[in-house]
């Protein structure tokens, strides 16, 4: 066995090891970021992977997820998918306007050609000629008749095109809505993240990131069934958005992990805010409406972090997740800064 394919043997074996070990789902990303951490093709993830396995933090799929934001592969892949909608959609949009000035300027001709047909038959008939301009006639009347049928056809690409556009529109609008709670998911976040990051640095304003998770949620789905933990699950995301003002961005990250980021919010303001509402979740009574009967208190725990303290955006995501981990680790129904 040549070198090389020992090499390529140990690193497989270690990926699957890592994957075994930690209980993480065999999937496409999740065997790509293992992949590009452990072959140290990465350098930043493979950091994060020793640093992680050194900690007594746990490596589960949040925080995969989490770190998947390190690759640079996975952010490329997402860029290149963003550029090719904008292509399609201005492809589209330069299809219909052709279309429709083609469409324009054939309806043109015909009408002109129309009224000169009037003008020679009635010339015709007048004269009292027969012959030639009958047959010119004949002619016209069925070229006019090709451009009736090609304006016909360029209306009905030109309302296809229209569809098509309104179809992808939709489509990006849903892309960017998590189904369950109608909140902006994990996609919308992850734009949002950029753009805020960028905003906040260039009108040098703070901006701080925080995740909020239920906790002990899967016993809400134990005791009480996946379809009555889902309406939790929309209870818990309308609350969030109910105490968030306008400069505040609310989204489902996934699970039942939301994630929200401050706009202007230092770290103790973006705390105070989030414990606030950590407080209100705190004081509610949920009601079982099947039953009648309260779930008991519901709560969740949050991390939050100043994403403009770090020349990185992303190491900020990994401290508000280091610092939900904390809030979870030191009772739950708390919420931690770091
Ligand atoms: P912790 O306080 O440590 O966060 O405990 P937990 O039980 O909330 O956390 P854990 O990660 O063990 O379980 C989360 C559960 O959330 C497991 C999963 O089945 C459930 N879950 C994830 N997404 C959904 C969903 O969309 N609907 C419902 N009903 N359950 C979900
Ligand atoms: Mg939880
Ligand atoms: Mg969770």
């Amino acid at each position: 066995m040549s070198r090389q394919h020992e090499a390529r043997l140990d690193l497989l074996k270690r990926i699957s090891d890592f994957a075994l070990r930690y209980d993480l789902e065999v999937t496409g990303p999740n065997l790509a970021v293992i992949c590009s951490a452990l072959s140290g093709s990465q350098s930043k993830l493979a950091a994060a992977f020793s640093a992680r396995e050194m900690s007594s933090d746990p490596i589960d799929q949040r925080w995969l997820e989490t770190v998947m934001r390190l690759d640079p592969e996975t952010d490329a892949r997402i860029v290149e998918l963003e550029k090719l909608m904008d292509q399609m959609e201005y492809a589209l949009m330069r299809f219909a306007q052709t279309a429709k000035s083609a469409h324009d300027e054939t309806t043109g001709h015909r009408e002109a050609l129309d009224v000169q047909i009037e003008a020679i038959e009635q010339a015709d008939a007048d004269a009292q000629t027969h012959g030639e301009v009958d047959r010119i006639i004949t002619l016209s009347r069925s070229m006019l008749q090709r451009i009736e049928q090609a304006e016909e056809a360029m209306e009905r690409s030109q309302a296809e095109s229209d569809q098509l556009r309104q179809s992808l529109a939709q489509a990006r609008m849903e892309a960017d809505v998590d189904h369950l709670t109608r909140l902006p998911n994990r996609r919308a976040f992850e734009r949002r993240f950029k753009s805020a990051t960028s905003d906040a640095r260039s009108k040098g304003q703070p901006l701080c990131v925080a995740f909020c998770d239920v906790d002990k949620f899967k016993l809400i789905n134990d005791r009480h069934g996946h379809e009555v933990g889902d309406r939790v699950l929309c209870a818990i995301g309308q609350l969030l958005s109910e105490h968030a003002s306008d400069d505040c961005f609310v989204s489902r990250h996934g699970g039942e992990e939301f994630v929200l980021l401050l706009y202007g919010f230092d770290k103790e303001a973006a705390w105070r805010k989030i414990d606030g509402i950590r407080r209100a979740q705190a004081a509610k009574t949920l009601m079982n409406r099947d039953t009648g009967k309260s779930f008991g208190k519901i709560t969740f725990s949050g991390g939050v972090a100043e994403v403009t303290q770090d020349v990185d955006p992303r190491s900020a995501l990994i401290r508000a997740d280091s610092a939900l981990y904390q809030a979870k680790e030191q009772g739950r129904n708390r919420i931690i800064a770091l």
